[in-house]
């Protein structure tokens, strides 16, 4: 067994068993092996000016490449947002991912390692960034190894300098994952997200402009500018443009990682990637954006799947993490786990998360629930919680009290009002 010892999200010293853990498991792609599938060949033209910073924000924007973090704010205005502001500038990349039944940057950091980089490293270079800040979460210790080896391979190439990339670890703080609690972080600060305006972008990193980017964001950058915007936008369903990456589990025959095209239904992303329902399960409803992205109803699963797409229902997909929920799940007890995760993870900055996230479990412990009283603290807790934890925490309780009531009643749960 391992020891490990670090700082925590409420900035005290912490020790973690790591217990039986073999990092050494993990299969990934070397830089040489990268590097001769054309690999480090966009950086390479970026540095030498062979690629103008305009023109590769120009193939982002067609591409319509998105934050894959959970915002889906477009990716080359962001870019122009912190190129903006005077320097100097950093480059943060937000590897925290913390959102429950969120897997997909683990799956591609664990095999493709440079690719990440190489797309890192462009952005980096887009906005002249003074080092590159890589946040990785504690609970992949195997994954640490495996960057610390990659960042290595790369200074001994001489490809960049050493310590420019600094990677460092978060502490198992899911709060950690908000993009201003992770700057705090990596500031050596307790993890809180910080009021906005102003944004990273303006004052982030050490008060400086500050571009932070989700780890398949830039993941896919080489492949974009590699295969042309045009090949990216030409996937997608139901009027959507892309790729998602989608991290299926829950009652599915294939759970997993699963490529598909933005705007992909629920049904169809079961149905052609998933293997189907799992045997003697009944689809019930399922989770769109993980935790926080709230809940629908089997009634609603032909909805497309993407950014903007749920808003009239009160969802989002966010870091498009998909539960998939049977007949056999009960709703209560996933009530009440979700809000006693919200619980744990509140910061507790502020009173409407920390005191609501706490009252709302207790509301949802009793035998009856009440739905004015949670729909009265529902809406306190949206319009005056700092941040996305406490403002998104009672998504899936709005989401059950508004499309589940049967279901609730078979299972025995009263709801009053
Ligand atoms: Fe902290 Fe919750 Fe307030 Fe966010 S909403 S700042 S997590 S207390």
């Amino acid at each position: 067994h391992h020891h490990l010892s670090f700082a925590t999200a409420e900035g005290v010293e912490a020790v973690v068993d790591t217990g039986h853990f073999h990092p050494e498991a993990i299969v990934w792609q070397r830089l040489a092996d990268y590097r001769a599938a054309g690999g480090y060949a966009l950086l390479a033209d970026c540095r030498a000016g062979g690629v103008t910073v305009e023109s590769l924000m120009a193939t982002l924007e067609r591409a319509n490449l998105r934050g894959l973090g959970g915002a889906g704010f477009p990716t080359f205005k962001k870019w122009h947002f912190v190129r903006q502001e005077p320097g100097p500038r950093y480059c943060a990349i937000n590897a925290d991912e913390g959102e429950p039944g969120t897997f997909k940057d683990r799956y591609y950091l664990e095999r493709s390692p440079h690719r990440f980089l190489e797309g890192a490293l462009v952005s980096a270079w887009a906005v002249e960034a003074e080092a590159l800040y890589l946040y990785l979460r504690d609970e992949y210790p195997g994954l640490h190894r495996v960057l610390r080896a990659a960042i290595h391979e790369l200074e001994t190439a001489g490809l960049v300098p050493a310590g420019y990339i600094v990677l460092r670890r978060g502490a198992g703080a899911y709060i950690c994952g908000e993009e201003s609690a992770m700057i705090e972080s990596l500031e050596g600060k307790p993890g809180k997200p910080r009021h906005r305006p102003p944004f990273v972008a303006q004052k982030g990193l050490f008060g400086q402009p500050t571009l932070v980017n989700n780890v398949e964001t830039v993941y896919w950058i080489p492949e974009i500018w590699q295969k042309g915007a045009e090949w990216f936008a030409g996937h997608g369903r139901h009027g959507r443009t892309g790729l998602r990456s989608f991290s299926l589990s829950g009652r599915v025959r294939r759970p997993g990682v699963h490529l598909a095209p933005a705007g992909i239904t629920l049904s169809e992303l079961v149905e052609e990637y998933g293997g189907g329902m799992a045997d003697g399960h009944r689809l019930a409803g399922y989770l769109p954006g993980g935790a926080s992205g709230g809940i629908l109803p089997a009634s609603k699963a032909d909805l497309p799947l993407d950014f903007d797409t749920l808003q009239a229902e009160g969802c989002f997909i966010g870091s498009a993490a998909i539960i998939v929920l049977s007949d056999q799940d009960d709703l209560k007890a996933v009530a009440t786990n979700l809000l006693a995760f919200f619980a744990d993870e509140s910061c507790g900055q502020c009173t409407p998360c920390r005191v609501g996230t706490e009252k709302m479990l207790s509301l949802l412990e009793r035998d009856e629930w009440q739905v004015e009283e949670l729909e009265r603290l529902s809406q306190v807790m949206m319009d005056a919680s700092i941040c996305g934890l406490g403002q998104a925490a009672p998504n899936p309780v709005l989401g059950l009290l508004k499309d589940f009531r049967g279901e609730l009643a078979a299972q025995n749960v009263i709801v009053k009002g």
